[in-house]
C-alpha cells in the first residue's frame, strides 16, 4: 500500500483521530468552494449530495464549523482552536443561494462568500464569456488572434480541441488591457454577440439573495469588481478593484454581515504581490486569502506571519481526501515533504 493510500485509509478510522491531532497542532483548514449543482443535474461545481455527506461526516467526527473572521482573530491573538474547519465560497454565483445555502443552514455551518461585485451588479464573469461563446457559436473551426501567435480551435463533437478552458488559462497570463482586447477578439472570431447580462447558467446572486443569506448568518467579503488577475493590473486599477468592491458591499449590506478579509482572484503566488498586500493593509483589511494549499495557524493573523497570504485548501473530490485535510493527515504529509504551510 502506498503512503498516500495508507494515510487515506488511516484518516477514515475515527479512533486514529487523536493520533493525527498532534500533526495539526491547532492549525485550521480553510476550505474553498465556487459552484454547486443539485443531485438531479450535472452542472459545474460540487454536487449537493456530496456537500451534505461532507458536512454530516465532519460533524459526526467532532469537527467544529467555525466562522472565518472570528477564528482568524483568535489565531492572531495566539489562541489555538479545536478540531475545526472554515468554509469559504468564491465569486457569488446564484447556485450558492439556490443549492448550497439550505444545506449549510441545515448544519448550522458558517460560510463566508467572496463577491465579485461587478458580477453581482449584472456583468459576466469574464471566463464565462469564453465558455459561453464557444458553446453557442455556429462555427466548427475558429482561429483566435493572440499576442504571441494564433490559436486554432476545432470542434471535436461534442467539445472543442484544444478545450476553451486552456484559452482561459492563457488569458490569465496577459496584461489587463491586452486580456480585455483578446476577450473581445474571441467573440468576434466566433461570430458571437453576447447578451449584456449572463443567462441563468452563469448568473450571480442578486443583492436581495445576498441580504437574505446574510439574515441567515452568512458573511460576505470583497473579491474585486471585475475579477482581474491583480498582478496584471496597474496600481490604480488594483486599488480600485479592491476598494470599490469593498465599498459596494458596505453600501448594500449591514456591517455584521461583512467580512474584513479580502480574497485574491485566482489567488496563486504570482497573482498578487506586496503591492496588493500594502493596499489591503492601508484599507484596514484583517487578512487576505490565497489559493495556496495549507493551514491557517497561530500567527496567521499577524502581518509577520502572512496576514495577507493565508492559505486555503480547494474542497477535495472525495470524503476520504477531505478527512485527510481535517484530521491533520495532510499537515503530516506536508511536514514530511518539508512544505508545512503555516
Ligand atoms: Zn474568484
Amino acid at each position: 500500500m502506498s503512503l498516500r493510500k495508507l494515510l487515506a485509509h488511516a484518516a477514515t478510522r475515527a479512533p486514529l483521530d487523536r493520533l493525527w491531532g498532534w500533526a495539526r497542532r491547532g492549525a485550521v483548514p480553510i476550505l474553498m468552494l465556487h459552484r454547486f449543482h443539485p443531485d438531479s443535474d450535472t452542472g459545474p461545481g460540487l454536487r449537493a449530495g456530496l456537500l451534505r455527506e461532507a458536512l454530516h461526516t465532519l460533524r459526526h467526527r467532532g469537527v467544529s464549523f467555525l466562522a472565518l473572521d472570528e477564528t482568524l482573530a483568535l489565531l492572531q491573538r495566539g489562541q489555538r482552536v479545536p478540531k475545526s474547519v472554515i468554509f469559504t465560497v468564491d465569486d457569488g454565483y446564484k447556485d450558492f443561494f439556490s443549492v448550497a445555502l439550505p444545506i449549510f443552514a441545515e448544519f448550522g455551518c458558517p460560510v463566508t462568500v467572496f463577491l465579485t461585485t461587478g458580477f453581482v451588479d449584472g456583468a459576466w464573469q469574464w471566463w464565462d464569456r469564453v465558455t459561453h461563446t464557444f458553446a453557442v457559436t455556429g462555427l466548427d473551426q475558429v482561429t483566435i488572434p493572440f499576442p504571441d501567435g494564433h490559436i486554432a480551435f476545432r470542434r471535436d463533437p461534442p467539445s472543442w480541441a484544444p478545450h476553451p478552458s486552456m484559452l482561459v488559462e492563457q488569458l490569465k497570463s496577459l496584461a489587463e488591457p491586452v486580456r480585455l482586447r483578446a476577450l473581445a477578439d474571441v467573440e468576434t472570431a466566433c461570430q458571437v454577440q453576447l447578451p449584456k447580462h449572463p443567462p441563468p447558467a452563469y448568473q450571480s446572486m442578486s443583492w436581495e439573495d445576498i441580504r437574505h443569506a446574510a439574515s441567515q448568518g452568512i458573511t460576505f467579503g470583497a473579491h474585486t469588481v471585475t475579477h482581474p488577475i491583480l498582478s496584471r493590473t496597474d496600481q490604480v486599477q488594483a486599488q480600485q478593484e479592491i476598494i470599490n468592491s469593498r465599498d459596494r458591499i458596505h453600501e448594500m449590506l449591514p456591517p455584521p454581515a461583512i467580512s474584513r478579509v479580502f480574497c485574491y482572484p485566482n489567488g496563486l503566488p504570482t497573482d498578487f504581490s506586496q503591492r496588493e498586500e500594502q493596499i489591503l493593509f492601508e484599507a484596514g483589511f484583517s487578512g487576505g486569502l490565497t489559493t495556496t494549499p495549507g493551514y491557517a495557524s497561530v500567527g496567521s493573523g499577524s502581518k509577520a506571519r502572512g496576514q495577507y497570504r493565508i492559505p486555503r485548501f480547494a474542497f477535495p473530490d472525495s470524503i476520504a481526501d477531505l478527512l485527510q485535510i481535517t484530521t491533520g493527515v495532510e499537515a503530516l504529509k506536508m511536514g514530511l515533504r518539508g512544505k508545512r504551510n503555516r
